[in-house]
């Protein structure tokens, strides 16, 4: 089977163009009523049809056998030839990323004045990829828009219309602009899927699913990934053969992965990922893979849907949702974002898969501890000094106020519309709950009497003094202090306070004079503050992963990343940030 879909399928007809209806049916009223506009802009994630509408717009104003609906006739030789995007007389193709100079515009200039080769005919200039322009081209263009010539149409697609903002703000205000939606797997799923039937070619409803995935939005890599698929084989289109063409990790291995991880297995990691190695497998694609499966594993443990997920997938993850938290997820998810950029530009992939594995499989222990240690409720808090006490003041105290993320259970249940939630707690905060400590922090400063300065009154004071950083709303100082052990006090007042990462020492840094104040509000004597890194040693003795607690940074990246993760996110980041 020799053929292109992408080009075979190219839409020749406004109601052919998937999921644009909104632009199709507004361009093909402006034909009824005669109201053509002199210039517009189609804005738009590459593979949405900015070219295609363009081109059908400019077939529809050209067509040799006008229709009553106003749509092109697509087979007379004006429509062939726009459509196939071959030289014509009255419609001319410019792709700004070669053509970007103030030459080319004059030129336009220039040619725009001739008239179209017919009076029934407009001369259209798509010019694709727009925001490539120069400053100068658009001021050439500018003066063209200002006194438009009759009959001429300018069409200008980007990705990035924010550019064309930066670069000529006038010109903006002189087309009309349209934004062409991104086109989500299920519409891909729907095209490709009658594509595919007309071609006479069945196939899997798993194997139609990995490729509207794949396609990440674009209609065009959808039928191009379709192509591929079907050049290495014959017969009807299966997921092996898409996962295979496409190189993709079968699901089941993304499923064992979640079994090393939940099991704590951390030592058979280095096996697992081995034989995926051994396979041939892209990395980049590995990591992108685990990082839907978790983040599906998320939606189906907040109890959310889960569109686009095969009912093996499904299946397997409800299976298992009893075993992730979903704070432990979203801890997961934040590490894996983090190391996302670092990890494309490495040569060391593997390692880097690797021990990311290893991390999720020690974290979820981690939290496992941490909620025994909830179990003893309260004793760290009024242990004795010394050398064991310096391991666990910051943990044994902050266990006795509300829990955070590490209960997951009580996140999963269903709650109050997470924003609205949000809003309630932060107007007004919880009190601390039952904590040993006075707390200090809720009483007036001039009701408070100040404490004499030791290492054991600070460590068990350690929460007022995150308290105080939150409320002056300094919450990733907070949450690094929260992550923070004090670990000296000398006689002359210095404080010396220790943390696992460079990340958290930064965070402390950057807070120094706000940390100082908080302590200078609770104890006496108070003369400087010191943030150390703690060394190897000391660092494999405390028990949690401290790194990867700066949790408003990681949850702002998330959101950034994923806004549909938002809603989780709101639910969760109460739990983190508090
Ligand atoms: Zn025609």
């Amino acid at each position: 089977m020799s053929l292109a879909l992408a080009r075979k399928y190219r839409p020749r007809r406004f109601a052919d163009v998937a999921v644009q209806s909104h632009v199709a049916t507004t361009l093909k009223n402006a034909i009824a009523n005669d109201r053509i506009a002199h210039a517009y802009l189609f804005c738009g994630p590459r593979g949405t049809g900015k070219t295609t509408l363009a081109r059908v717009l400019a077939m529809a104003l050209n067509c040799e056998n006008k229709q009553a609906d106003h749509e092109p006739c697509g087979t007379c030789a004006s429509c062939t030839r726009i459509w196939a995007g071959s030289a014509s007389l009255d419609v001319v193709e410019i792709d700004a990323a070669s053509n970007r100079g103030v030459d080319d515009a004059r030129d336009l200039r220039e040619r725009a004045m001739y008239a179209p080769s017919g009076p029934d005919r407009y001369k259209v200039y798509i010019i694709d990829e727009a925001h490539m322009l120069t400053r100068e081209a658009w001021n050439a263009l500018l003066k063209i828009l200002e006194e438009p010539p009759p009959r001429v149409v300018f069409v200008f697609a980007t990705t990035e219309p924010q550019k064309i903002a930066q670069a000529a703000a006038p010109v903006l205000s002189r087309v009309q602009r349209f934004d062409l939606k991104r086109i989500g797997p299920a519409d891909v799923r729907v095209r490709l899927g009658a594509v595919l039937k007309e071609e006479k070619v069945g196939i899997e409803p798993d194997a139609l699913g990995m490729l509207a995935r794949a396609a990440d939005g674009s209609m065009r890599d959808a039928l191009s990934l379709a192509d591929q698929v079907l050049s290495l084989g014959t017969g009807d289109i299966t997921a092996t053969r898409v996962r295979e063409a496409l190189g993709l990790v079968h699901e089941d291995e993304y499923v064992a992965l979640l079994d090393v991880i939940a099991d704590h297995r951390a030592g058979d990691i280095f096996a697992s990922v081995g034989r995926l190695a051994d396979f041939g497998i892209d990395f980049g694609l590995l990591l992108s893979g685990l990082a839907d499966t978790l983040r599906a594993q998320l939606a189906i443990v907040l109890g959310g849907a889960v569109p686009e997920l095969s009912d093996h997938l499904r299946e397997a993850l409800e299976a298992r949702k009893e075993r992730f938290g979903s704070g432990d997820l979203l801890r997961m998810l934040t590490m894996l974002v983090e190391i996302e950029p670092h990890f494309r530009r490495s040569g060391q992939q593997q390692l880097l898969f690797e021990t990311l594995l290893v991390r999720f499989a020690l974290l979820d222990r981690t939290i496992g501890l941490e909620e025994i240690l909830r179990g003893l409720d309260g004793a760290g808090s009024t242990g004795g000094g010394g050398q064991s006490r310096r391991e666990t003041p910051a943990v044994a105290p902050r266990l006795a106020s509300p829990p955070m993320m590490s209960d997951s259970k009580r996140i999963s249940e269903p709650a109050a519309p997470p924003r609205a939630v949000a809003k309630e707690v932060s107007k007004s905060p919880e009190p601390r709950a039952a904590s040993n400590a006075p707390a200090i922090a809720d009483q007036p400063p001039s009701a408070r009497k100040k404490q004499p300065l030791d290492l054991n009154r600070l460590a068990e004071h350690w929460d007022d003094v995150a308290e105080h950083i939150r409320a002056s709303g300094r919450n990733v100082v907070a949450s690094a202090l929260n992550e923070a052990t004090p670990t000296a006090v000398t006689a002359g007042g210095v404080v010396t306070i220790s943390v696992t990462s460079d990340a958290l020492a930064e965070a402390l840094q950057s807070g120094s004079e706000s940390i100082l104040a908080a302590l200078r509000g609770i104890f006496d004597g108070v003369e400087k503050v010191a943030v150390k890194g703690m060394t190897e040693g000391q660092s494999a003795a405390r028990p949690r992963l401290t790194a990867e607690n700066v949790i408003a940074d990681r949850v702002a990246t998330l959101r950034k990343r994923d806004p549909q993760l938002n809603a989780a996110i709101d639910a969760l980041d109460l739990r983190l940030i508090e």
